[in-house]
């Protein structure tokens, strides 16, 4: 049995984060959705509230566990017995980081593999800050994310407008 741990911050869960989950699945027994902060953002929504999204947003699918972390990822994937991290690419521009971080977690523990996989081209331009950005000027995230992520962004945002 092949587990497979996708970690990111979700914050909101979009179409390319689900096209990757759906396409994980095709290669593994089980996928386990990690949410965790990186600390280089500040989340928009709380780890509870993004959990609550990607449960909604998964529930066509089977196979699937929705989790957080905090702390190393390294020993998140480890308490699931499992030894495979998954992310998603989309351009050249996630390269870099994505490369450094991979090679980084394979220095750490040998036994860790990164698999990377690539969206669909519709979903390559789509990441969760852009989203937020047209949500919080109103604009039309329909397409872009699942419909609970688009009714928490309206909600979301409309408090955050009216204050
Ligand atoms: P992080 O803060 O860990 O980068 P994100 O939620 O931004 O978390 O992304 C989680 C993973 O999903 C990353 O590997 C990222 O490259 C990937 N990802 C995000 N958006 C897309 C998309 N539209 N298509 C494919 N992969 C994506």
């Amino acid at each position: 049995m092949k587990t497979a741990v996708y970690p990111g911050s979700f914050d909101p869960v979009t179409n390319g984060h689900v096209d990757v989950i759906e396409r994980a699945l095709k290669l593994f027994d089980k996928v386990i959705v990690a949410v965790g902060d990186n600390p280089g953002k500040k989340p928009t929504f709380t780890t509870e509230e993004r959990v609550e999204m990607l449960e909604e947003s998964t529930r066509h699918l089977k196979n699937i566990e929705i989790g957080s972390f905090s702390g190393l990822l390294l020993d998140f994937v480890k308490s699931k017995s499992s030894s495979i991290i998954i992310r998603g690419l989309r351009a050249v521009s996630d390269f870099e980081f994505e490369f450094q971080r991979a090679l980084m977690n394979r220095v750490v523990d040998d036994k860790i593999e990164t698999v990377f996989i690539m969206t669909k081209e519709h979903y390559v331009y789509l990441n969760s800050s852009i989203v937020k950005e047209i949500a919080m000027f109103n604009g039309n995230v329909n397409g872009l994310v699942p419909h609970i992520v688009e009714k928490k962004l309206k909600e979301k945002f409309s408090k955050t407008n009216a204050q």
